[in-house]
């Protein structure tokens, strides 16, 4: 094992250069799509109170938290999800805002995972939360804006895993299944242990129910409206289940109505970890990736449970390092600064190297990027490191050309140099940048 000094702690990764502006690209996308949608960006600590962060996270993740007590002696813990900390702002702070009110929310999350592909304890999301709404149409943007999101970010065939909790919690609360048992039920639902949930529920529940969902662990499928019908005949008599089947139709029919062309697949019996959610819940996967990019659905009494009054609401969180992972760091369309336009600004000798920098803050107003020579290398030495840096253009700046107010301006991919006046090198780097094919937003 290397020294501390040389490595990062278990779980904890370092983004070099091309991965950091990838991961800050999406971030750019989520937050272009915040603002089309009209969620306002808020910034919330990373450290917040213990109690907070584990009242509804569910028992896995409560157990992953980073807690520890500060020099003040307060039980505090790294943020693991971005909800619980909405919800205190809106139950405090923001209380007397008029609804619906949008949030969106970027940042890094910490869970102490087991490290493995995709999985790592020091992550990132961006997440959208819509509060104040009960209604279909809500959960319908939720679902739209992730769609959007991860159009943008150049993937093609993502699909959306789509239940409702209100399916088999509406079941099980008929049943008489206090919520702490609900919940662990829940929890083993979202590892698939559905053999171990009915054994659970072997001693305190009905045979109808057992066969019920039985029945219903075995409905999914790409064509939602005959799921949605296989949904409906199975908990037929459960009158809260059924309103949740209700729910999740009117749901899905707003996709289509609203044409927005979702790859959708319906689990009956999918469950998430997380404690708090209510309605109809999500996530995003692509295929060859066991892992999920995103995850989300309806929550409507965290709020409440945080002292704000009844409270509807829906989000979703979208995992950055994931999306990263599926586009496999590069799309079309896409260069890295790195790779794109790149100038140095060379001066000869001493005498210059005042100009050299004149010229470079010049240059940079124009929005080009320049770097400037600071080893103290001569020109050729200069000229072969510049190559192996990728650098795309040379500024050579030498006496006898400045007298007349002229420089070398030097393309580094086929060699080629021409004496051009100051004010020319400035329009045509200019016109290279603006020209180069960044994305830009
Ligand atoms: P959750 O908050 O559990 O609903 O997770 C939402 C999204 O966050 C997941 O779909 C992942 O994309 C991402 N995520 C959650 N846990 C991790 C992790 N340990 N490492 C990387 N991404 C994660």
């Amino acid at each position: 094992m290397s020294s501390p000094l040389r490595r990062t702690v278990r779980g904890m990764r370092d983004l070099l250069p091309e991965e950091a502006e990838h991961m800050r690209l999406i971030e750019m996308e989520a937050r272009e799509v915040a603002r089309l949608y009209g969620y306002r960006e808020v910034i919330t600590p990373l450290i917040e109170h213990y109690e907070l962060l584990a009242a509804k996270i569910g028992e896995e993740n409560r157990k992953r938290m980073y807690v520890f007590e500060d020099l003040g002696g307060r039980r505090v813990a790294l943020r693991p999800e971005f909800t619980a900390s909405i919800a205190r702002l809106v139950s405090t702070k923001m209380v007397a805002e008029p609804k619906p009110i949008r949030l969106f929310s970027v940042g890094s999350l910490y869970r102490y995972d087991e490290p493995q592909f995709g999985r790592y304890r020091e992550f990132w999301q961006a997440n959208y939360e819509l509060i104040g709404s009960s209604r279909p149409e809500a959960d319908a943007e939720i679902l739209s804006l992730s769609n959007d999101l991860l159009k943008k970010t150049g993937l093609e065939d993502y699909y959306f895993k789509v239940g409702h909790v209100g399916v088999l919690r509406g079941i099980l609360s008929e049943e008489g299944v206090k919520e702490a048992e609900q919940n662990r039920i829940m929890q083993l639902l979202d590892k698939k242990m559905q053999d171990e949930a009915l054994n659970i529920l072997k001693k305190q529940a009905s045979e109808r129910c057992l066969e019920t969902l039985r029945r219903l662990f075995k409905v999914s499928g790409r064509e939602w409206s005959r799921v949605i019908k296989e949904m409906n005949a199975s908990v037929e008599g459960y009158e809260e289940a059924s309103s949740a089947v209700e729910n999740l139709e009117a749901i899905l029919n707003l996709t289509s109505d609203a044409k927005m062309d979702l790859n959708v697949r319906v689990e009956a019996g999918f469950a998430r970890g997380l404690e708090y959610y209510t309605g109809m819940i999500f996530e995003v996967y692509v295929p060859g990736m066991d892992i999920a990019l995103g995850g989300g659905g309806r929550y409507d009494r965290l709020i409440e449970l945080f002292g704000g009054g009844p409270t509807p609401a829906s989000g979703v969180a979208l995992g950055i390092d994931r999306i990263m992972l599926a586009v496999k760091g590069r799309r079309p369309g896409w260069t890295p600064t790195w790779e794109g336009l790149r100038v140095l600004v060379l001066p000869v000798n001493e005498e210059v190297k005042g100009k050299a920098m004149e010229l470079s803050s010049r240059l940079r107003e124009k929005g080009v990027t320049v770097e400037v020579e600071v080893m103290g290398r001569r020109v050729s030495r200069a000229l072969s490191d510049a190559s192996r840096r990728r650098v795309t253009h040379v500024v050579i700046i030498g006496p006898k050309e400045l007298r007349e107010g002229k420089v070398v301006l030097r393309d580094m991919k086929n060699k080629e140099q021409r004496t051009v006046t100051v004010d020319e090198v400035a329009d045509m780097l200019e016109g290279l940048q603006s020209g180069s094919s960044r994305i830009s937003l």
